[in-house]
């Protein structure tokens, strides 16, 4: 469903993203795992369209979208923390992709009762996000992403600004939600327990590059460098 081929990412000198490949099936719930820096987050900006590969080409359900404006892809985004409209209300918040692509008052509404639903705070559309807990927030967050109906799902850590127990249970929350509705799904973290408990494959990222590709058992059984083996925790 997502295709990556030879992606390739330069900012100046500094390539930050080397010949990257990937293939993710429709439905798949994929990680990128890997230490800070290693080029995680430029691999995800390229799938949104925030930025344009030096190389390579990206594809997603079957049309080559590798430079196709962010707009112009069907893609759902939820970043770490602090990204909703401080101004207005949940429902509001949840609104807003609606509205942008021109749906009228009735879908909106019944979309956003859906979507409110879905991520279990239907009683606090009339609240504003500064009246809400961190993961409150980022369910807000993610009803927003889904409202319009993505075909992909990019999730850019979005459970690293919270506490420990509320980070397991919106996980838990999170692949449930991603299973039920079937969608695509890109989650980066630098988590390694994360990454292997909700993933059905993970990337395991070094210096830019793709180390390994697997599930989770077979990157925790057979880590394929030593990289891997360390980042995994097998060889401390
Ligand atoms: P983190 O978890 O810290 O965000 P990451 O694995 O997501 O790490 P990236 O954010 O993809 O890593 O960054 C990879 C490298 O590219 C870093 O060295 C970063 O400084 C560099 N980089 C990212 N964006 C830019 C940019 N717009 N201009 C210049 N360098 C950049």
């Amino acid at each position: 469903f997502l295709a990556l081929a030879a992606i390739s990412k330069s900012f100046g000198p500094n390539q930050v993203v080397k010949d990257f490949n990937l293939s993710v099936g429709k439905g798949e719930f994929v990680s990128f795992l890997g230490p800070s820096g290693c080029g995680k987050t430029t691999v995800l900006r390229m799938v949104a369209g925030f930025e344009t590969p030096s190389a390579g080409t990206i594809r997603i359900d079957g049309q080559d979208v590798t430079r196709l404006p962010a707009n112009k892809r069907r893609i759902g985004m939820v970043f770490q923390a602090y990204a909703l409209f401080p101004n207005m209300s949940v429902s509001q918040n949840v609104a807003f992709g609606l509205k942008v692509a021109g749906a009228d008052r009735a879908t909106i509404s019944r979309r956003v009762g859906e979507m409110l639903e879905l991520i279990k705070l239907d009683h606090l559309g009339e609240r504003f996000p500064y009246q809400l807990s961190g993961g409150q927030q980022q369910r807000v967050a993610l009803a927003r992403a889904l409202a319009p109906k993505p075909n992909l799902l990019l999730l850019d850590e979005p459970l690293s600004a919270l506490d420990a127990q509320i980070r397991v249970s919106l996980r838990d929350d999170i692949r449930a939600i991603q299973r039920e509705l079937g969608i695509t799904t890109i989650f980066v973290t630098h988590d390694q327990e994360e990454a292997l408990s909700i993933s059905d494959r993970v990337v395991v990222m070094h210096q830019g590059r793709a180390d390994q590709l697997g599930t989770p058992a077979e990157i925790y059984n057979r880590p394929a460098t030593r990289f891997v083996a360390n980042f995994v925790g097998k060889l401390n």
